[in-house]
């Protein structure tokens, strides 16, 4: 079956001399992996190799969804040239599309995520953009979406208020429970990453900024949330992000 749909390339392997193997994120048919012919070859129709972060047109065929398919055209309509002269743009942009393909299975359709990569990389390209501050809620939208973004909003033990647990105390996010462990909860778990009070604070502003209210994240602030939902992730995922030591300004977890 034929489709035509817009894409991003998340990732991509050589098959031969001339070949690709191309993982897109389409926007109405999810992850899919296409055998792009002939792409390597300087004069192929999409101009050469289809790089990382290439957005455009895709016209591909598939019979299963799950298999691989053939890329039949592809044509670059939204350039990321700001981007890719950036390294901490560039890393960040990487980042971002590492986590979509891991946390996306193939043949599960997400719009909605699409969008958001979208409107992230268009971001990160330009020159007043925030880095932390944008992966950050890139990272807080994407568990949202496939609901993996745990209870934030109170200890998922006691079921405290986070704004009533005490900011001096030991407050801590564990991943296999899903959300927050207030002072009074967080002796009884050994999986756990440590939350400092002004993540605490970042974590809330996160949460209003997704009600649509504009809020500003401190650098510190962002990095503390993305060393925080890069644990998080890692720890689902069950495996390490290759990125991630590119993109957390501190130690990560
Ligand atoms: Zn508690």
């Amino acid at each position: 079956m034929r489709h035509r749909d817009t894409a991003i390339c998340l990732r991509t392997t050589d098959y031969s001399e001339t070949s690709q193997i191309v993982h897109f994120l389409t926007r109405e048919a999810g992850v899919v992996r296409l055998l792009a012919k002939g792409t390597k070859r300087p004069k192929s129709k999409s101009g050469g190799a289809i790089d990382l972060l290439a957005e455009g047109d895709l016209m591909f065929s598939i019979r299963n969804i799950e298999a691989l398919g053939t890329l039949m055209e592809f044509s670059e309509t939204v350039s990321h040239s700001d981007l890719r002269r950036d390294a901490v743009r560039l890393n960040a942009s990487l980042y971002a599309i590492e986590l979509v393909g891991g946390m996306l299975a193939e043949a599960d359709p997400h719009p909605e995520v699409f969008d958001l990569l979208h409107k992230t990389l268009g971001r990160l390209g330009q020159a007043d953009a925030p880095i932390g501050a944008v992966i950050a809620y890139f990272q807080w939208r994407l568990l949202r979406h496939t609901g993996l973004l745990g209870g934030l909003a109170a200890c998922v033990a006691c079921g405290m208020p986070v704004a009533e647990i005490p900011q001096q105390g030991n407050v801590y996010f564990s991943s296999r429970e899903g959300g927050i462990l207030c002072d009074g909860c967080e002796a009884g778990h050994a999986e756990k990453f440590r939350i400092e009070p002004a993540v605490l604070g970042a974590l809330a502003a996160l949460a209003a900024a997704e009600a649509g209210k504009k809020v500003t994240l401190r650098d510190a602030q962002a990095d503390g949330v993305n060393r925080l939902l890069c644990y998080h992730i890692t720890h689902q995922l069950g495996k390490n992000l290759r990125m991630a030591k590119y993109v957390l300004k501190n130690k990560g977890p």
